[in-house]
């Protein structure tokens, strides 16, 4: 599957991979020229005037401070509370949060939400009926920065027309000093930039950003402690988001995470537990727990708890369904298989990033793993768990792969069957270790390999569709379809979607569903009946 097509069932606008060969090369040096603007200290704080605008900076970026992993216990800290003072600041106004790239962001932009809304704004989803935007942003290859720069370049006209209007840039291009360098030098029209350890802080940054003329700049390198209590506006009523853990020690060459997101950082399994309770109290069926390497949970808390305990735990929870995104290979312990072959609840879809075939390519990549051990992990958990679907990420074009190394990958994708796997070009990432390397494989040779890959992995994927024809499985339906509107659609235990005809009654219900036609990237099913799990 390609990023189109994975965007396309996450329901997110489709992106393109850009050909660097049609472009000039980035000059990163001139988001570094600072010699036309001036610095003041006021009352404590730094203001800095560049291009007409004055920019409060409370703190920027700063990439070594991101990379540092320091011994010191991160704290949890329970009273977050939007102050009384700025419960009206947002009275008769609205907002609007515009949200690129995974599921962590998705999720923060239901913190975001959750706490305008008790600042008294109401959502729309008119930009131009607006009085804040957000673009919460991602970072994680170049065409999904490029989107965001196209946006708030969209965005000028808005705000030369309502000046009032107040526009922030927020998530893990915040964390990047070259993103923040360039908005104040270029984008003097944003009003607020904030990263993506500090969202707890939007209170009181919108107010300074809506009172002062400045534009407020505040992104903390070093991640702060475990926020909990922040409120929270879910965007579905049927499936949730639960976040377990915060940030990346993985450190992989091509990956900007562990920068822009900071240590890991492990929620305390008790506040897991209670949200999940919570949200099947208020009648959720489905939660997916999230974390940038789930696998590494409970590492930081030093009590011997760890993912699979956590499952464990969960699995007694009386909700259908519980997922968890993102698995690294390296850390998916014996104890997880052995607990998720459980099954009930815990349902038989595995999401396992390969990125590449090739063991000399995983070392360049820091991966941590062989190709065989990779596939010696695989082969345990289709033992414990036969009927499990696999899905993967892979990224072709890394420095230095050879056309051989490359048949590798194809021939893994062959081996393991994947029902998914999702494909992305290499593009490199400002200081991260890869950028360093020559990107030396030619975009053309880039966009061959991919093309070749995509129609393996879409060729699989049919197959593996089609085997399902004439199936019964069970089907939780999360609302009508957004291609048709008489059809209600939904995912099967394995994460397939869906499409059935069947009344708007089984919207949020588990229903048993007959699966009549097979499509490369759905199903097409009609109602048996209604299951009671
Ligand atoms: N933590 C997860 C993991 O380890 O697989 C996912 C992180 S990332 C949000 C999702 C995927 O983006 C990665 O699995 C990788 O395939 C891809 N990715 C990350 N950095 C990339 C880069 N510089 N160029 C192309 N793809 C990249
Ligand atoms: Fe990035 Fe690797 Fe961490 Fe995943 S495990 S977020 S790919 S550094």
């Amino acid at each position: 599957m390609n990023e189109e097509q994975r965007k396309q069932q996450l329901n997110e606008s489709p992106s393109y991979n850009h050909d660097k060969k049609d472009k000039p090369k980035k000059d990163y040096s001139t988001y570094f020229d600072f010699s036309s603007a001036s610095i003041e200290e006021k009352e404590g704080r730094q203001y800095m005037k560049i291009g007409g605008r004055s920019i409060q900076i409370n703190e920027q970026p700063d990439f070594k401070k991101g990379k540092k992993r320091g011994k010191e216990e991160v704290e949890v800290q329970y009273g977050f509370n939007v102050p009384e003072e700025l419960r009206r600041l947002g009275q008769g106004k609205k907002y609007l949060i515009r949200t690129y790239g995974c599921q962590m962001n998705v999720h923060d932009t239901e913190n975001m939400s959750g706490i305008l809304e008790e600042m008294g704004f109401t959502e729309t989803s008119e930009t131009t009926e607006a009085d804040v935007i957000f673009l919460n942003t991602c970072a994680i290859r170049e065409n999904a920065e490029n989107k965001v720069f196209g946006e708030l370049g969209h965005l000028k006209p808005l705000k030369l027309e309502k000046p009032e209007l107040i526009i922030g840039v927020c998530g893990c291009m915040s964390q990047e000093e070259t993103v923040v360098n360039r908005i104040l030098q270029k984008h003097n029209h944003v009003d607020l930039i904030f990263g993506t350890h500090n969202i707890h802080r939007v209170p009181e940054l919108l107010q300074d950003a809506i009172l002062g003329k400045e534009m407020v700049v505040e992104v903390w390198s070093k991640e702060g402690d475990v926020v909990e209590n922040m409120p929270r506006k879910r965007a579905g009523k049927t499936q949730a988001w639960v976040n377990i853990m915060y940030g990346c020690d993985k450190f992989c060459t091509y990956c900007i995470v562990p920068y822009t997101r900071g240590k890991e950082r492990s929620r305390m399994p008790e506040d897991i537990i209670h949200e999940v309770r919570d949200l099947a109290r208020q009648g959720y069926k489905e939660i997916t727990l999230l974390g940038q390497n789930v696998n590494a949970y409970g590492k930081d808390l030093g009590e011997g708890y760890r993912l699979g305990h956590l499952m464990d735990d969960l699995h007694k929870i009386d909700i259908p369904r519980i997922r968890f995104t993102t698995s690294h290979p390296r850390d998916f312990d014996d104890h997880l298989i052995e607990v998720l072959a459980k099954g009930g609840n815990l349902v038989e879809h595995i999401h396992l990033p390969v990125q590449s075939g090739s063991s000399e390519v995983l070392k360049l990549m820091a991966r941590k793993y062989t190709r065989e051990q990779y596939v010696e992990l695989a082969g345990k958990i289709k033992a414990a768990i036969p009927h499990a679907s696999f899905t993967t990420d892979i990224i072709v074009g890394f420095p230095n792969e050879t056309d051989a190394q490359f048949e590798e990958t194809m021939s893994l994708v062959e081996e393991m069957d994947y029902d998914i796997a999702y494909t992305y070009i290499y593009s490199p990432r400002d200081n991260t270790p890869a950028a360093k390397m020559e990107d030396n494989v030619p975009m053309e040779v880039k966009k061959q390999r991919l093309a070749r890959l995509n129609k393996l992995v879409n060729d699989i994927s049919a197959r593996r569709n089609a085997e399902l024809e004439g199936q019964v499985v069970e089907v939780l339906i999360e609302g009508v379809s957004k291609k048709n509107e008489n059809v209600l659609s939904g995912r099967t235990r394995t994460n397939k979607m869906v499409n059935v005809a069947a009344p708007e009654s089984c919207i949020g219900q588990v229903i048993y569903t007959k699966i009549t036609e097979a499509k490369t990237w759905s199903l097409n099913g009609e109602l048996v009946e209604m299951a009671e799990v």
